[in-house]
């Protein structure tokens, strides 16, 4: 049975006098300052100068760069990018970590794969929200909160447990569950749903539109239909607020009938197979392997290139232009020059796979 922890079992004066260092005031980094602060906790934010820093001066903290937050600070809340996380802690926060400090991390990546280790008499743990930055701030001004994955990983002072659920409690997961579970798990689940069932949706999503539109049925319609209406994502609410099967009752009897007699004929796609296979390479910690490693980043640039270069894209920006929807760029990316590619000649058979893969 897994723990699951409510707000009577965190208590914020187990904090008392401790001051609590915000590392990155990005997407959770704000979301969760502004909650700790509304429960009269004492925060403070290190970030680098830069615009995120003016962002929590004007919402009136006090600011610091990393290297003196971890100084000044008890409880250090590293909510940076995970890819980045390690240099920086190598860099500014393990070189000014003191005995009995704790580390509490948003995503236990880092610690599960060993690319940070902290020494064995620092405090860490992890509060991992189910939740964006911005609905970790909504839900808990709305009084709602939301689920995080929750543990202590290494407890160096004997009150770890106390501390992470008196964290917890300030940050409002409490108000709706933390769950009890470990870094590596918390990982793997992450990103499994990352690898099996976004590209599976994705690929699904993809193979749908392209069929009606190749059939002559109007993309506008088409888009609207499976995910601009905005119904899909509603749809997905009802699964987590009511159940996935109860939902079902929200729609026709046609609809249910459509989806369940013809449900069976996609029971035979090999998904499974595939997904064992992704699962064992998050496990064994070759996917963490192959992200450290040096080619993956210009890879990377490549295949999110291809990817939002393909016949999608232009379709979407068509729709939206006729539905007056503002065109919002965020994927003006350039794939790297192919002189950063030179005698890299695996990478450029690979990326070709991945370019053909796109272009459908
Ligand atoms: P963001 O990308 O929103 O913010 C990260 C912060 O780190 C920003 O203030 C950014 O400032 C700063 N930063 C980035 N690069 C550097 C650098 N090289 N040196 C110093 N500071 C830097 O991160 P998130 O809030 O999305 O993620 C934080 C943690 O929360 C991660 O562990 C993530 O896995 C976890 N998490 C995130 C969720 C989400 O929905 N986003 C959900 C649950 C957990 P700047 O850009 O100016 O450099």
């Amino acid at each position: 049975m897994v723990n699951v922890y409510h707000d009577k079992d965190g208590n914020l004066e187990d904090l008392n006098g401790k001051i609590i260092a915000i590392i990155g005031y990005g997407n959770q980094g704000r979301a969760q300052s502004l909650n700790l602060r509304d429960n009269g906790l004492n925060v403070i934010i290190g970030n680098k100068k830069d615009e995120y820093r003016k962002i929590a001066k004007k919402d009136g903290f006090d600011t610091y760069s990393i290297s003196e937050i971890v100084l000044m600070s008890d409880v250090l809340f590293i909510l940076l990018p995970d890819e980045i996380m390690k240099d920086v802690y190598k860099k500014e926060i393990e070189p000014n970590l003191k005995e009995g400090k704790t580390l509490c991390f948003a995503s236990g990546y880092n610690i599960a794969f060993n690319l940070i280790k902290p020494s064995s008499n620092i405090n860490v743990i992890m509060i991992a929200p189910r939740m964006i930055g911005i609905g970790v701030r909504e839900t808990f001004l709305l009084k709602k909160g939301f689920f995080s994955f929750i543990c202590v990983h290494q407890d160096a002072t004997g009150d770890a447990k106390k501390i992470l659920l008196g964290l917890s409690k300030g940050v409002g997961t409490l108000m709706k569950a933390g769950i009890e579970v470990d870094m590596k798990t918390e990982a793997v689940l992450d990103m499994s749903t990352e690898q099996m069932f976004g590209p599976t949706l994705g690929r699904a999503m993809l193979t749908y539109v392209y069929t009606l539109v190749d059939a002559g049925y109007p993309p506008e319609a088409v888009l609207v239909e499976l995910y601009m209406s905005g119904e899909m994502s509603y749809t997905f609410e009802k699964m987590a607020n009511i159940g996935l099967i109860k939902q079902v009752d929200f729609h026709s009897q046609t609809s249910q009938y459509g989806s369940m007699s013809r449900g069976i004929r996609f029971r035979k796609i090999p998904l499974r197979e595939k997904y064992d296979q992704i699962l064992k390479e998050l496990e064994n910690g070759d996917f963490a392997k192959e992200w450290e490693g040096k080619l993956a980043k210009l890879k990377f640039r490549f295949i999110k290139f291809f990817a939002t270069k393909q016949r999608i894209a232009k379709l979407e920006k068509k729709v939206r232009a006729t539905l007056n929807l503002k065109d919002i760029d965020i994927y003006e990316e350039m794939p790297p020059s192919i002189e950063e590619l030179r005698e890299k000649e695996k990478l450029l058979a690979e990326l070709k796979e991945f370019q053909k893969f796109y272009e459908y």
